[in-house]
């Protein structure tokens, strides 16, 4: 079977919009896409009075280098967001297909789904917020196009082993594509499941530049699968889904010397990780820290309700995760500077500001 026999029919008959971008791009006299032939004014030299090629061969060049994979296994996006939009698009029919997804877990997989007028079929975590295979696929019916896994999982931090990914990748072949969400990878001590693409055809890996290399507001998410799946979802990507200055930024941000930086800035967070859990699970009013993964604690309070109000108040907003199950006693916190973490250390001893 092939994989896109997965995918819905009308998408892969579909016939995308061909733009004059597409059509012809490296004239002397650019007279095509009715765009204006002066910069704007105050122009940095950026070219933005020129439409932008759908998928830069300069980020996807080097995106492919990043992530150790050809560059037809790459599609870049505004977010992984879009990744997973473009996913229930293209393999999801409205009012008949189905996702899975392990709450608790991160929330823009249902909204997605429910967009697309697709059932969420949720199999809990366990206890301790590890993945249960088994009760994974044991779950499974012919609806469900999509399984996915989070990995490290946003609320709870935990890593989803590399045994697992294949376990599942190898036992959903023919049935289902895994989307691995890999958003917080950089901070754990797993590698990522991308060296994985080439032996699993319905292996999806979702990797973003908005967390370890600090790009959260120029929206760039990147899509890894086979050549084949990108294709397809590259019909459905817009004409000119990426904006240029944020693909420069992009670029100075993953040059050889931004890539240094990146890893350096990841070993800090690592570290203030470590400092600020041991310094947390001795916090008046601490139940627990759970053991993160990523680049956020999760944490456990006698009254949540409380610790979030009082942080509040001397300035430190903080993410209320008591509405997912099984946390319902607890707050996420992202590893922020070294000054701001000890500022949440003084604020839950009680010390004034
Ligand atoms: C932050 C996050 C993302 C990244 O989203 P972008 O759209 O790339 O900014 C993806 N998945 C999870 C689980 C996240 O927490």
């Amino acid at each position: 079977m092939n994989v896109l026999d997965l995918a819905r029919s009308e998408i892969r008959a579909l016939v995308p919009y061909s733009s004059a971008r597409t059509e012809a791009r490296d004239g002397a006299v650019m007279l095509n896409a009715n765009e204006s032939a002066v910069p704007p004014f105050a122009d940095d030299g950026t070219a933005v009075n020129r439409y932008p090629d759908q998928q830069p061969a300069a980020l996807i060049d080097r995106l492919a280098k990043l992530y150790g994979v050809r560059r037809e296994q790459v599609l870049a996006g505004r977010g992984s967001d879009e990744g997973i939009d473009l996913l229930m698009r293209a393999f999801c029919t409205a009012g008949r297909d189905a996702v899975l997804i392990q709450p608790p877990t991160f929330g823009m997989y249902a909204v997605a789904a429910h967009i697309q007028g697709v059932d969420v079929i949720g199999v809990p975590l366990r206890e301790d917020f590890t993945l249960g295979v088994d009760a994974v696929l044991a779950a499974l019916t012919p609806a469900m196009k999509l399984v996915f896994v989070c990995t490290p999982n946003n609320p709870t931090g935990q890593r989803v082993p590399r045994e697992q990914i294949e376990r599942l990748a190898r036992a959903l072949s023919d049935r289902a594509l895994l989307v691995a969400d890999e958003a917080y990878i950089e901070f754990a001590d797993e590698a990522s499941a991308a060296e994985l693409i080439d032996a699993h055809d319905n292996l999806v890996v979702l990797r973003t530049l908005s967390k370890a290399h600090a790009l959260a507001g120029a929206r760039l998410g990147v899509l890894l699968a086979s050549a084949a799946i990108v294709t397809l979802l590259r019909k459905l990507l817009p004409p000119y889904p990426l904006p240029t200055p944020c693909v420069q930024a992009a670029l100075r941000t993953l040059s050889d010397a931004g890539i240094v930086a990146m890893r350096a800035r990841v070993a800090g967070i690592r570290a203030e990780r470590a400092r600020l859990g041991v310094a947390l699970a001795d916090a008046p009013g601490v139940r627990e820290v759970l053991p993160s993964q990523a680049n956020f604690l999760t944490v456990r309070f006698d009254d949540a309700g409380a610790v979030y109000a009082r942080l509040l108040d001397v300035g430190i907003v903080v993410r209320d995760v008591r509405r997912y199950p099984g946390l319902d006693d607890a707050l996420r916190i992202t590893i922020g500077t070294l000054e701001e973490n000890d500022r949440v250390l003084a604020a839950l001893a009680g010390v004034p500001e």
